[in-house]
């Protein structure tokens, strides 16, 4: 039998009733985190606002947002809300935006977070009958660690291989018949790729679908790896400083990601101004946790920016959805007073025949900023006279102006030769940075 949901008296809960839930949970985690975290007691303190002071779920206007830098501040056990005996588990971030913060888990904390990948999993047609095959990193990264405790929940039969040694990855996913691919999509698309050079073709295995999260991607590189790997791709996000990924899952409609509304409060602020924004807006996306024990931050921003919707799903679940996030504001880089993602990037490759793997080199010269993109060549195209290259570097400049509006300079590299990624991918190097320029977040 196909279950739709994982656990059905949440995912379906009606929208009032969410809401109803989410203030009497607010309440209760306000007065604990304010007698328990001295960190955040002096942020409220500071503010001005007591426990008292939250009644209902617009009050939390009121509280102080916490950032990166006051978790980096209460290093290592500032943000600790109970006995550190009562803990079980530490993680830890990436470090992909500096110094890594850590983040501990009761043992209730650890089965909410696996509830939220299990939901996941079965949000992508997950069952019992499935084989799992985590290729996240296993250790302090929550990738591994949380589809893994997913997958049990769910029943699967879990694959522990971390993320690395494709060759293994693949051979294990041919023996042993795998299911479902769990893994960063940069990773993804690569075991797509070394598919392709083994010869295998789409339907050689028994892969139908893939949960890829940890890192932003593009509707293009969905398609991409869809049809790579012959699968349906759903998108997972999650943060370690909330629990990990499960925080937020795509469901059959792959059409934005329903948030885990009965343990998150989302919110969407205005990042200059911290100000909340009404529904639908773009903005920075904020969370706070709404029963975790040890670690319960309360309106934690992502630095992820996204739209929140209310419309209605097909699957059933009513759950807001968020927008694939567009990438981080600190991934964002003002290019000659142009905001530009490297997602957008990576879509206008992808949609010229291109590969993902790009390099994007950002530096100033003679007060001028300069953008210049490593893009591989397809292999067919390799033995092209340098006539023949140089006008195919012409035409992807010209698309990547249209798509940002500043003129790029195109470099097409031999195949093979950009890193290709196991976990994160890195795509940007900004050399402003060594020069000690500002070239902080501005709103778009
Ligand atoms: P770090 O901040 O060091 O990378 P984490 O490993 O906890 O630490 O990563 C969390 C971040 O990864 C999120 O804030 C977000 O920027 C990014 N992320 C996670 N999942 C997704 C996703 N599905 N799409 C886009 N970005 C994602
Ligand atoms: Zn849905």
């Amino acid at each position: 039998m196909h279950k739709h949901y994982f656990q059905p008296e949440a995912e379906t809960m009606p929208v009032n009733e969410i809401k109803k839930l989410q203030e009497y949970k607010l309440i209760h985690q306000v007065r604990y985190v304010y007698e328990n975290v001295e960190y955040y007691r002096n942020l409220m303190d500071a503010k001005g606002v007591k426990p008292e002071d939250i009644t209902c779920l617009a009050d939390i206007s009121k509280l102080p947002l916490l950032s990166k830098a006051d978790l980096r501040d209460a290093y290592p056990y500032g943000m600790l809300a109970t006995d550190i005996k009562n803990c079980v588990r530490i993680q830890s971030t990436s470090g992909t935006t500096g110094k890594r913060v850590v983040a501990f888990y009761t043992q209730n904390d650890v089965d909410m977070w696996e509830d939220c990948c299990a939901r996941a999993i079965v949000a992508a047609g997950g069952s019992e009958d499935d084989v799992v095959q985590v290729a996240y990193g296993y250790g302090l990264f929550t990738g591994g660690a949380g589809l893994h405790g997913g997958s049990h929940k769910v029943g699967c039969l879990t694959l522990p291989m971390s993320s690395g040694n494709t060759e293994r990855q693949i051979q294990f996913m041919m023996d042993l018949q795998s299911t479902i691919l769990c893994c960063t999509p940069s990773y993804a698309a690569y075991i797509g790729e070394s598919l392709k050079e083994r010869g295998y073709k789409p339907g050689y295995n028994t892969l139908k679908v893939g949960i890829f999260g940890a890192e932003p991607w593009t509707e293009e590189m969905r398609h991409d790896i869809q049809n790579s790997l012959g699968i349906k791709a759903y998108d997972i996000y999650g943060l370690t400083e909330t629990s990990g990924p499960g925080v937020a899952f795509e469901c059959e409609c792959q059409n934005g990601m329903h948030i885990n509304e009965d343990h998150f409060y989302a919110e969407i602020i205005d990042p200059d101004t911290g100000e909340v924004l009404p529904e639908g807006s773009k903005g920075e996306l904020v969370f706070t946790a709404l029963d975790k024990e040890a670690f319960p931050l309360i309106r934690y921003r992502t630095r992820d920016i996204t739209v929140l919707t209310r419309e209605k799903c097909s699957c059933g679940r009513t759950f807001v959805r968020m927008h694939k996030p567009m990438g981080r504001s600190d991934d964002m880089m003002i290019i000659r007073g142009v905001n530009v993602f490297p997602s957008q990037i990576e879509a206008v490759l992808l949609n010229n025949g291109y590969a993902p793997n790009s390099q994007i080199i950002v530096d100033r010269v003679n007060n001028t900023d300069t953008l210049d993109i490593n893009v591989e060549m397809l292999p067919e195209d390799f033995s092209d006279t340098p006539k023949v290259i140089t006008k195919k570097e012409k035409q992807l400049q010209s698309a990547i102006k249209t798509m940002l509006g500043i003129n790029p300079i195109v470099h097409l590299v031999a195949p093979k030769t950009i890193a290709r990624s196991e976990g994160k991918a890195v795509r940007v190097i900004d050399k402003r940075k060594k020069l000690g320029i500002n070239i902080k977040f501005s709103r778009q």
